[in-house]
């Protein structure tokens, strides 16, 4: 198992620059310096896991530490990475590869405002047929190069791209 999450206690005379936490509290967690933008990752397994496609936004592990994580749970998704929920309300908070130093944090459960923005979809080859993406967005079909953002629900149908399988955690990322 690996190490986790630094205590809070060594955190304690920093000013986080965001807080979060699970629907029922029993995890809470603060973040400290800059978040990355929100990546919205329509990959199945993120679907499966979110009821939805996934918004993250992601911190290094140095930058994150729990106040509470008693309902706490991870579940390994696949070889490299693991998925961090709340046994109690069911929240999906955390996506991380086993052998990274970052950590995606699901941007739904940061206390808002949480002055973020949402720069990229990716993983749309696999995103829900009822989804509709946002204008002004980068594109990605898997985790790899972006396409302009428009008009991908027709490009990637007729690309014949599978939209059933799961992917996402074996190719990588949330991100
Ligand atoms: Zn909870
Ligand atoms: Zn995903």
């Amino acid at each position: 198992m690996r190490e986790e999450v630094e205590s809070i206690e060594e955190k304690d005379d920093e000013a986080p620059s965001a807080t979060g936490g699970c629907l029922c509290g029993a995890v809470r967690y603060r973040l400290f310096g800059p978040l990355r933008d929100v990546v919205n990752c329509h990959c199945g397994q993120c679907q499966r896991t979110h009821g939805n496609f996934a918004a993250y936004t992601k911190v290094k592990r140095s930058a994150f530490a729990f106040d509470e994580r008693q309902g706490l749970r991870w579940y390994n998704s696949s070889d490299r990475a693991r998925r961090g929920f709340c046994k109690t309300c069911g929240a999906s908070l955390f996506w991380e590869r086993l052998d990274g130093d970052s950590l995606s944090i699901s941007a739904g459960s940061i206390d808002p405002p949480s002055g973020l923005k949402t720069t990229k979809d990716i993983y749309v080859s696999d995103k829900g047929d009822y989804t509709e993406l946002a204008p002004g967005t980068e594109v990605t079909l898997k985790g790899g190069a972006a396409h302009a953002n428009q008009p991908v629900s027709n490009a990637f149908t007729s690309a014949g791209q599978d939209f059933t399988g799961l992917s996402g955690d074996q190719s990588g990322e949330p991100e």
